[in-house]
């Protein structure tokens, strides 16, 4: 029992089918007795799409407008998740960043998260709805869309997880845990168990693709373990901390 927060990237909520199974894993905590927040990225390649489509346009973009185009992506998440679980049962509120709302700095593209109001999903989570929050984005002092920098939906999910006190935070991706080479690549790669922020950070900086580098950061600040763990396959995955 306690505040659960799962995450979501584009690969586990690119379709429908995919959808279906992330609402597996949420109905799970949920019929545990957990609070859950859900935090998911856009679906597949469509953040990709999105600056591909802008590049016809202009290479050049205003960055306000570039954060615009690029958030929205979460936005489409968001809401199919919250319809989908409505439809099997449950409840379920989606918010996009200026909404809860998460506030960041005005570096657009590659904002920092400086503050979280937590009092509407607080009182969600009371009110027994599972709180869909839409990750990469924010919000600035002068009430424009900012983005986190790609990849960024990890660092809303450690940022939510600090902000709300959450008892667990698993970010789920498409293999199980924290390889010490890329499974996707190294049919033998081997997983690691356990891993420091240091280590994870070090990985990171060597090109592993595994978190967002500012999430990590940001987990080691407020003391936040992570796990990573699969949402296609039963494993134990790995734990950061
Ligand atoms: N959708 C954003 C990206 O592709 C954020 C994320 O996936 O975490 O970078
Ligand atoms: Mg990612």
């Amino acid at each position: 029992m306690g505040i659960v927060i799962q995450k979501f990237g584009g690969s586990s909520v690119a379709d429908t089918k995919k959808l279906n199974l992330v609402c597996k894993h949420i109905i799970k905590n949920v019929d545990e007795g957990n609070k859950v927040i859900v935090v998911v990225s856009a679906q597949g390649k469509t953040t990709d799409i999105l600056i591909k489509e802008e590049e016809e346009i202009t290479n050049n973009p205003n960055k306000r407008e570039h954060d615009v185009l690029i958030s929205v992506g979460e936005q489409i998440t968001i809401a199919k998740l919250a319809i989908l679980l409505n439809e099997l049962g449950y409840k379920a509120k989606s918010y996009t960043g200026w909404q809860i709302p998460i506030l960041t700095d005005n570096i657009y593209g590659n904002a920092n998260i400086l503050d979280i109001n937590t009092d509407k999903i607080l009182e969600d989570l009371n009110n027994n709805f599972i709180v869909i929050v839409a990750g990469f984005q924010g919000i600035n002092e002068f009430n424009e869309i900012t983005t986190l920098g790609r990849g960024g939906s990890d660092t809303t999910a450690v940022a939510l997880a600090a902000y709300t006190n959450a008892d667990k935070l698993i970010i789920y991706t498409d293999v199980d845990g924290v390889f010490e080479t890329d499974p996707n690549i190294d049919p033998n790669a081997k997983k690691i168990e356990k891993i420091s922020y240091d280590q994870m950070i070090e990985m990171a900086n060597n090109g592993a693709k595994v978190l967002h580098n500012k999430c990590v950061e940001m987990a080691q600040k407020y003391n936040v373990p992570i796990i990573v763990k699969s949402t296609f396959e039963k494993g134990t995955g790995t734990i950061v901390n």
